[in-house]
């Protein structure tokens, strides 16, 4: 009986568990190692209510009603920084109490809910659901966000119910199905887009992505659902009022080309006028200011001429009429004249042709041209090539300058519309600023990109590259 004792003994006092016996009073009988952690080692004959009442001042009503009831009760307090769960079962006349830590268990569960709070708001901020499929047991694990996609409540749910399938529409099935099937076949992730329709009836479209996992050694199909509804609404609106901001630039840019068309006459009226009165008999002070209308009226024409052709592409009323040309005649027919008027201005104008049949736009290429020839006449100290080279199946087209050339910074602004650089003196009554945004539009029509080499002080290389139909023999 003795030994029994010590076995019993021994048994109680490894348990990690503090296993206290107490009267109907809360006298404490009989208690192991572990419940001198929670008490003291002397607590034994004290009232077990004396030690914990100010954490729980129900220890005795439940020791009273384990015993009475027999029944066994539950209680949660914290003690010495522990968070301790106290079960309470009546025997006879006294109860045996049972004190387990459990302050690892709660801190995990605590990190574990806030892991899921987490999850669940990444989840509903991206509108992406969660969902597993278990194939041994034929269950399905769905995520918060997956309910909210479907617009289903977890309460028509039940982990055998497939709700995918029973909520996408018939016509996407056939789609899904296949998917599935092919991730079963081959185990590579599949992906696609459905559409399904919630319970409520509103439609969601949906792209999904599927793979297999491996769990707890069984192979199972994971995946998630993004509801794309609203990111689809907002590229709707976005092109629509895309769509509704080109008409509008493209109406405006029509209303341009008709009144700079319309100013024309006048214009060619005033020129004519100017050379009228230029005949007549002026007093010096006239004819100073006769220059100075002409001077402006020559500027105006060309802003006029510029806005012109600038509205004329953006309305895309030019689309461009291609055909096959030896581009050496252009070039021939160019270089006359600008060398004509270089001569005026002493710069030196030196052309390097080269005879090549290409498929463009003959007034296109040579409006393109022209403004870049013209720029370079503005900017330039004394020298201009336009030069031709051959590079593998293309002819290279290039204006090069020696004037006083481009920063970095502005190498990039140049091509807008009305961009004109602030660093060069009198530079607006020089120009319009349309120059270069009529080579953009023009290299955009011909298919052609240009670019730009430059240094400022040392000059600029404006080039392009053309692909080449057939070479022809050098003309002398
Ligand atoms: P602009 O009528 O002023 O010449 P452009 O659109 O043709 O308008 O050119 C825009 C700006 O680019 C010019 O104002 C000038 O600052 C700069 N630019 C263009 N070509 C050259 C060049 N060959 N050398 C130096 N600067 C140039």
């Amino acid at each position: 009986m003795q030994k029994e004792n010590a076995r019993y003994e021994f048994l109680l006092n490894i348990s990690t568990n503090a296993l206290l016996e107490t009267d109907l009073t809360g006298r404490i009988l009989h208690m192991n190692a572990a419940a001198e952690y929670f008490l003291a080692p002397d607590a034994s004959g004290s009232n077990l209510a004396a030690w914990f009442n100010k954490q729980s001042p129900d220890i005795l009503s439940k020791i009273e009603k384990a015993i009475r009831l027999k029944l066994p009760q539950n209680l949660q307090l914290t003690t010495k920084g522990r968070s301790c769960s106290l079960y309470f079962y009546g025997h006879g006349r006294n109860c045996y109490i049972c004190i387990e830590d459990i302050t690892e268990r709660r801190q995990l569960a605590v990190s574990l809910e806030r892991t899921s709070q987490r999850l669940d708001f990444a989840e509903r901020t991206a509108h992406i659901g969660y969902w597993e499929l278990d194939f041994k047991y034929k269950k399905i694990y769905w995520s918060s966000e997956m309910f909210r996609i479907f617009g289903v409540s977890t309460a028509v749910s039940s982990p055998k119910r497939n709700l995918i399938r029973e909520r996408i529409l018939k016509e996407d099935l056939p789609v899904y199905k296949e998917k599935l099937r092919e991730l079963l076949h081959t185990g590579h992730p599949v992906e696609g887009k459905i559409r399904i329709r919630k319970l409520n009836g509103g439609l969601r479209c949906c792209y999904f992505k599927a793979g297999i996992i491996e769990d707890e050694n069984r192979r199972k199909i994971a995946g998630t659902f993004q509801d794309l509804t609203s990111l689809i609404k907002t590229q709707t609106a976005l092109e629509k009022a895309k769509e509704l901001a080109e008409n509008l630039n493209r109406g405006k840019s029509l209303f341009l080309a008709q009144a700079s068309h319309d100013l024309r006459q006048p214009m060619q009226a005033l020129t004519m006028f100017i050379s009228a009165l230029a005949e007549e008999k002026l007093t010096r002070r006239q004819k100073m200011l006769l220059d100075k209308i002409e001077a402006s009226s020559e500027n105006l024409k060309s802003l006029l001429d510029n806005l012109l052709d600038l509205s004329k592409m953006e309305a895309n009323t030019e689309n461009g009429d291609f055909q096959e040309f030896n581009i050496a005649d252009l070039l021939k027919k160019i270089c006359c004249e600008y060398q004509e008027i270089c001569r005026t201005k002493n710069i030196n104008f030196r052309c390097i042709r080269h005879n090549a049949v290409i498929f463009s736009d003959t007034v296109i290429l040579e409006r393109l041209l022209r403004n870049l020839i013209n720029n370079a006449v503005k900017y330039t100290k004394n020298k201009i090539i336009l030069g031709c080279k051959r590079y593998k199946g293309y002819l290279r087209i290039m204006i090069i300058d020696n004037g006083i050339g481009i920063s970095a910074e502005e190498q990039e602004l140049i091509f807008d519309e009305f961009y004109q650089s602030k660093k060069i003196k009198n530079n607006r009554s020089q120009g319009s600023g349309l120059g270069l945004a009529i080579v953009r539009k023009s290299a955009e029509i011909l298919g052609v990109s240009v670019k730009l080499n430059s240094t400022p002080g040392q000059g600029s290389c404006f080039w392009f590259d053309i692909p080449v139909l057939r070479s022809l023999p050098k003309t002398k």
